[in-house]
């Protein structure tokens, strides 16, 4: 059994990828070639957004975006604690300062939380609040409605992770259709991947995206070799382009059957776990199907006996970012978030992906009951 199986999934598809991928190598555009532009417009289409930027890798579709804004080291960009090292990575490598936000009970960034930071830095004095970055744990579009009320009131932009969310949807928007700006991922792994790194920026503002255009090719001006601005390389392959093309037809139809193994876990768990909180105007790309476990020696039980009949368990996050070594120059102490905190104790990660069969999540499911008593 596979944790997330690309192999299943790429016999699907063979036949319209290698096409794809062999036209590119007889045309030899492996850069900038016309599959960019194509997909750039059906991601754009998809989102529901007036802009689309391809890029090289989840990690550049929020560093672009930040390095467009001009950050300065007393710049705050309050940022979940629960989630992936690159959501605060890229605002350290955009020059600002991350601030630390503690999740509510469906592990995305906790609102009421965000507020009282931003309060507490500006009655602090040292740090001035600049932006906002909500994380799409797990596929689960964050609560933009209330952080975009709250951005509005403090005047901060507002950049969305959603490097997990790729064709998620709440309130009947599709992920990334949220914030000023948002970015995410095609790592493999990712609900919508390509086969080696990859990631999309979107915006509807004109003078945003071609601030991002710019950066994405070394800060290009009018010419190839007119730079105005410092940028970096960022570009996606013309290659992985042509992979996406064809996994996005497929999307849809994969997501439809995770939302089934995610309804058929939850049915079977949760009288023993604590399932994931999915609120009802959501669909979650489940990126990730994850659940909470007594404590962490619980964990590290299920996670043992799981391992030696061969069933995958992943554990999505080992810290939160206030916990992370790279971070301790900010001066966090544990217990600072108890809630990510909590869940980076408790939290494990089941197989999720389109080609599991009700036979293995209810097996899984079976182990775990009888780790449950
Ligand atoms: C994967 C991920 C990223 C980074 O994406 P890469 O394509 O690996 O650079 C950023 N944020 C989150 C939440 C992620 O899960």
């Amino acid at each position: 059994m596979k944790f997330i199986d690309l192999g299943k999934q790429y016999q699907r598809i063979k036949e319209n990828v290698n096409k794809r991928i062999c036209s590119i190598l007889d045309s030899n555009t492996y850069i900038m070639g016309k599959e960019i532009t194509e997909l750039e417009k059906e991601l754009a289409d998809y989102v529901g957004r007036k802009h689309c930027l391809s890029c090289s890798s989840g990690t550049s579709a929020l560093i672009i975006p930040l390095m467009a804004y001009n950050l300065k080291e007393n710049d705050a960009v309050f940022v979940s604690s629960f989630t992936f090292f690159a959501s605060a990575e890229a605002i350290v490598l955009a020059g600002a300062t991350p601030v630390f936000i503690d999740s509510d009970e469906t592990y995305n960034l906790n609102p009421e939380k965000l507020e009282e930071a931003i309060e507490a830095a500006l009655q602090e004095g040292k740090l001035i609040p600049k932006g906002i970055m909500p994380v799409d744990i797990f596929g689960l579009v964050a609560d933009y409605e209330t952080i975009e009320k709250i951005a509005k009131k403090y005047d901060l932009f507002v950049i969305s992770d959603a490097a997990q969310s790729f064709g998620g949807e709440r309130d009947g928007k599709k992920a990334c259709s949220f914030g000023d700006v948002a970015g995410t991922s095609f790592f493999p792994a990712k609900p919508l991947g390509c086969y080696g790194d990859g990631g999309a920026i979107f915006t509807d503002n004109d003078e945003l995206y071609e601030v991002m255009k710019s950066i994405r090719i070394h800060g290009q001006g009018e010419s190839k070799y007119d730079n105005v601005r410092i940028g970096i390389n960022g570009r996606l392959d013309t290659i992985q382009a042509a992979v996406l093309l064809e996994k996005l037809k497929i999307l849809d139809d994969e997501r439809r059957v995770k939302l089934k193994i995610a309804t058929q876990y939850s049915e079977l768990l949760k009288d023993y776990y604590e399932v994931p909180i999915i609120p009802d105007n959501c669909e979650s790309a489940l990126a990730q199907y994850t659940i909470l476990t007594k404590d962490s020696s619980h964990r590290e039980q299920i996670i043992q006996h799981m391992e030696s009949i061969g069933i995958p368990i992943m554990i999505y996050y080992v810290y939160p970012m206030h916990m992370q070594k790279a971070f301790e120059y900010l001066n966090y102490k544990p217990s600072d978030l108890h809630v990510s905190e909590n869940f980076s104790k408790r939290a494990i990660s089941l197989p999720m992906h389109a080609y599991l069969t009700s036979d293995d999540v209810n097996l899984i499911c079976e182990e775990l009951v009888k780790l449950a008593k």
